[in-house]
């Protein structure tokens, strides 16, 4: 399991750059919200996690899961292929202090704490939904990639400091060109790659 922390420590220099020229893939993210997070946090985290991952060329689509849209939980069918799915996580809790949100590597579910991110967003007069939206991409490249989306610096650095949100770094997905290049090939190669079968099969539908 990977746990993304928040530490006190000083933020590097820095420096963004040109993004990586790919086609983008489409992601399906299942949140399953227990935080009550408002409907405005929600559209700034899924906008700006866009904003993130556009320069890698992946884009991802939330599913708000147990709201009904036309009398229908979107999340009623068993997940497809390739879809991850993110618990949303409410209150304070002894355990895991600190940690904003983990995953398990590779794997299909991540669970974030929007009132540790809150708590945060407040420290360093940030909205909320602009580091949930880090938060959740930083998750779906674990998801997708494993340890290997570790960077040392930016979006995908193990611990955030306070400096790393006020100076803008965990919006930023690689220091460098060739950080975005590896993340980008990795990406796309576990995209491309045979999906992980989901779901349990009884014996008389397997020897259908
Ligand atoms: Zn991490």
């Amino acid at each position: 399991m990977l746990a993304l922390l928040l530490a006190a420590a000083l933020a590097p220099a820095a420096a963004p750059s040109p993004s990586t020229t790919r086609d983008t893939q489409t992601v399906v993210v299942r949140v399953y919200d227990n935080a009550r997070v408002s409907r405005s946090e929600w559209r700034e985290a899924e906008k700006i996690a866009n904003e993130i991952l556009r320069p890698v060329g992946v884009r991802l689509t939330w599913k708000a899961c147990g709201v009904m849209v036309a009398g229908r939980d979107p999340c009623v069918d068993p997940p497809e292929p390739r879809e991850l799915v993110v618990r949303w996580l409410g209150g304070e809790s002894d355990t895991m202090s600190g940690i904003l949100g983990t995953a398990n590597v590779p794997g299909i579910l991540a669970s974030v704490f929007p009132e540790r991110v809150r708590t945060i967003a407040i420290r360093n007069r940030k909205p909320t939904g602009l580091i949930l939206g880090a938060v959740m991409a930083h998750e779906a490249v674990h998801l997708l990639l494993g340890l290997r989306g570790h960077t040392a610096q930016g979006l995908m650095r193990a611990t955030w400091s306070d400096s790393d949100i006020r100076l803008g770094w965990i919006w930023r997905i690689g220091r460098t060109a060739d950080e975005r290049a590896a993340i980008t090939a990795g990406l796309h190669d576990t995209l491309a790659a045979a999906p992980i079968e989901l779901g349990i099969r009884t014996l008389s539908e397997i020897e259908k």
